[in-house]
């Protein structure tokens, strides 16, 4: 069963869904060549997608071309439907930093189709996530540089605050398509500067001064 932990929590939390934002900051659209959304772009990653900091990412051999996307991952602890926005932080339980892994190839061909992105964005090991943090440790979510450094160089370095669609508006529009339940994951879009990976690469991704995580790329 796939499970994500808690700073200061025993017991590791039973991951139900993970839902990701596509284009929520404007520099990175902008870099895919993408409209700016008037509502928020979702897709989904199964929980065979998850995995943790004792896991080496391991590249897919359908493509030749994974890239990252470093993104502040939302933890629910609460089930609820249509949830009102005024109440939906309280819906979080858990702040945290994660990769988007991305098969670019497989994405560009099903977009140029009009296909899904089920293969490109929800293979296995497709969303590394670290440990979670209580809410109450993270004094504003909406005010965290997001930093990704692959082999100690800064790849992508951003802040959330650039984010087009803030965390209890995207908990509130989420509700009203989702039942949202506790344990579900919502990665919530990568800012600009992504980038290929290669076996070998190391990555380091800090969220603020409230979580840092490192990935390596195995061998395939
Ligand atoms: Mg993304």
């Amino acid at each position: 069963m796939a499970t994500v932990r808690i700073e200061g929590v025993q017991d590791e939390v039973p991951v139900e869904k993970i839902l990701c934002l596509g284009r929520n900051y404007r520099a990175h659209a902008e870099e895919m060549g993408s409209d700016i959304p008037v509502t928020p772009v979702v897709f989904l990653k199964p929980p065979t997608a998850l995995i943790d900091e004792d896991d080496q990412i391991c590249l897919p051999r359908f493509s030749n071309d994974i890239h990252h996307e470093i993104e502040m991952v939302v933890l629910i602890g609460i089930t609820g439907k249509d949830i009102p926005r005024a109440e939906a932080m309280d819906y979080v339980s858990g702040y945290g930093v994660g990769l988007d892994l991305t098969a670019r190839d497989v994405q560009s061909a099903a977009k140029k189709n009009g296909l899904p992105w089920a293969v490109a964005k929800g293979f296995d090991g497709s969303a590394p996530v670290s440990r979670f943090i209580r809410p109450a440790h993270v004094p504003d979510p909406h005010a965290l540089d997001l930093t990704l450094k692959v082999n100690g160089i800064v790849r992508q370095h951003a802040n959330t605050s650039l984010m087009i669609f803030r965390i209890d508006e995207v908990i509130s529009y989420l509700s009203t398509i989702f039942t949202l339940s506790a344990g579900d994951l919502i990665f919530t879009g990568t800012p600009e500067g992504v980038g290929r990976l290669v076996v070998g690469d190391r990555l380091d991704l800090a969220l603020g001064d409230i979580v840092t995580a490192c990935f390596e790329v195995g061998a395939t």
